[in-house]
């Protein structure tokens, strides 16, 4: 079984001005393919079955323990940027519709209450990771960071929005400005692709 890199579902400068072309095409073309070369040198010499990644990460006490650090973090790797490509969007609704906009606002009172929320814990985490709006394991919608390359399927929590919180993900174009990257990603969410994702969660 071999991993291979996604291409992205649009061009690499669709995001200027909030995520410049430069970023996206290190970011995808060196970084997330690093995690996938990586990735299948890890799982060289185990039988996956036809496991899709996010089906390893989910189950990976099944795995041997020497193995299981390195498929965290580069399958993780692989998993998060994957996801993080489709979530983005050049045609952003710019505001969550349907019933997930209704579960936001049930959650966290409101939507912008809901986007300080995720800023803050985007902006206060310390070092590099992701951070997530999921649906937890009582079925509900809950902010959440991991570390590193943690993926929250590891945790049981299953993805609905996410924000690469690493320095690669933003230095070139905000440097050290971490809350001005994050204001940004807020213009370039998929709302319908979460809205999707949250459906078929529940
Ligand atoms: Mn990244």
């Amino acid at each position: 079984m071999t991993f291979t890199l996604p291409d992205l579902p649009y061009d690499y400068n669709a995001l200027e001005p909030h995520i410049d072309e430069q970023t996206m095409k290190v970011h995808h073309d060196k970084h997330h393919q690093s995690y996938v070369d990586k990735l299948n040198k890890a799982v060289e010499g185990i039988d996956l079955g036809n496991k899709t990644i996010q089906e390893v990460l989910s189950s990976i006490n099944e795995l041997p323990q020497d193995k299981q650090t390195p498929i965290i973090n580069n399958g993780g790797g692989h998993a998060n940027h994957s996801f993080f490509w489709e979530i983005l969007s050049p045609n952003s609704n710019k505001q969550p519709t349907g019933n997930l906009a209704e579960a936001i606002n049930k959650t966290f009172q409101s939507f912008d209450n809901f986007k300080e929320e995720f800023s803050n814990s985007a902006i206060t985490k310390f070092g590099s990771g992701w951070a997530w709006l999921v649906i937890n394991k009582n079925k509900e919608l809950e902010i959440t960071t991991t570390s590193n390359q943690d993926s929250p399927l590891s945790e049981g929590n299953t993805p609905i929005l996410t924000i690469d919180l690493w320095e690669h993900a933003y230095y070139l174009k905000y440097q050290n400005r971490r809350p001005e990257y994050i204001e940004a990603f807020f213009n370039v969410i998929n709302w319908e692709k979460a809205e999707d994702l949250f459906n078929k969660a529940n």
